[in-house]
């Protein structure tokens, strides 16, 4: 991992070994950051950035909650996001604004609220579980590490600390030799992947867990949300047992970094026919339709590079 890009950091371009932090910032010891991640498609009309208002007001949401500062404003940010993917030279791609807590002293509480680092890199992103995981679905497997309890740590905030129960989800999949892992809540009832929300279809319903069930409110899930909604689905967000899960007809994964990615196997359970089912392919048309222009954007989703 030694290639030189550019990063937006603190205010400007710069090389990427130039953008050094403190190793005694905050965000190392203690997981004190926030990020997002936004990709940009190729579209008929430009290179479009999907959601990037919606991505940004929930960076500055996450940082609220932790009581960090963030000192550019939402415009500055939406401005820097363009000027780091436009630099990069790419067509389409992905976007990690992170806001970092810096160096501060070595407290648990920061004794310098107002040391932050702001970065901003414009990475290559493709197919993220695999090449062919949009038509042949993956396998996934409940782990035995629960997404965390309420009121432990906010798990609807996109912070860096929450990745570490992400990391135990999806490492704990991938030595046993799965695509990706899923989290039950400390209640038992479905949860999450480790960056994904979870939907699962039954007859002509679509259900998805609740903010409540200890899920990142994805902006992917809320877009497939009113995409099958307005194809007529019913769409129900609702607590779902591990056994409904099992016994569905089509489950699939939603999230920026895997769009919209079928599940054909949970624990080595087929789901459904074992591929990708009728209502996912519909939904997943319906979504990538946005990016060649067959799906009308009637919500302003796509912002212009
Ligand atoms: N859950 C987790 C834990 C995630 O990291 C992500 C990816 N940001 C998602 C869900 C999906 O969210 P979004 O659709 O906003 O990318």
């Amino acid at each position: 991992m030694s290639e030189e890009f550019r990063v937006w950091f603190n205010g400007e371009l710069r090389e990427s070994k130039a953008c050094t932090v403190h190793v005694r910032s905050h965000a190392l010891h203690y997981g004190s950051s926030v990020f997002e991640g936004i990709r940009g498609y190729e579209t008929p009309v430009g290179t479009m950035l999907f959601r990037l208002t919606d991505h940004l007001k929930r960076l500055f949401w996450s940082a609220s909650v932790y009581r960090i500062p963030i000192v550019y404003s939402l415009d500055e940010m939406r401005a820097a996001c363009r000027e780091v993917f436009r630099d990069s030279g790419m067509k389409r791609g992905y976007l990690r604004p992170l806001v970092m807590r810096g160096d501060c002293g070595i407290g648990v509480i920061p004794a310098d609220f107002d040391a932050v680092d702001v970065a901003i890199l414009a990475l290559e992103m493709g197919q993220y579980l695999g090449e062919d995981c949009h038509s042949e679905g993956i396998d996934a497997c409940i782990t035995s590490w629960n997404r965390m309890a309420p009121n432990t740590m906010p798990v609807g905030v996109k912070a860096g600390g929450n990745y570490l129960s992400s990391q135990l989800i999806g490492m704990e999949a991938r030595d046993r030799g799965f695509h990706e892992g899923i989290a039950l809540g400390t209640d038992g009832l479905l949860s999450e992947g480790t960056g994904e929300n979870v939907f699962v279809v039954r007859g002509k319903q679509v259900l998805t867990p609740p903010v409540s069930s200890a899920i990142l409110n994805g902006i992917t899930r809320d877009s497939v949300i009113t995409l099958a909604r307005g194809m007529g689905l019913e769409v129900l967000e609702q607590t779902i047992s591990r056994e409904q899960l099992y016994a569905s007809d089509e489950v699939f994964f939603t999230g920026t970094a895997v769009e919209v990615t079928p599940v054909r196997r949970i624990d080595h359970m087929v789901i459904g026919n074992g591929g990708r089912g009728s209502v996912t392919a519909k939904i997943q048309t319906a979504f990538f339709g946005l990016f060649d222009g067959s799906t009308t954007d009637q919500w302003g989703w796509l912002e212009p590079l």
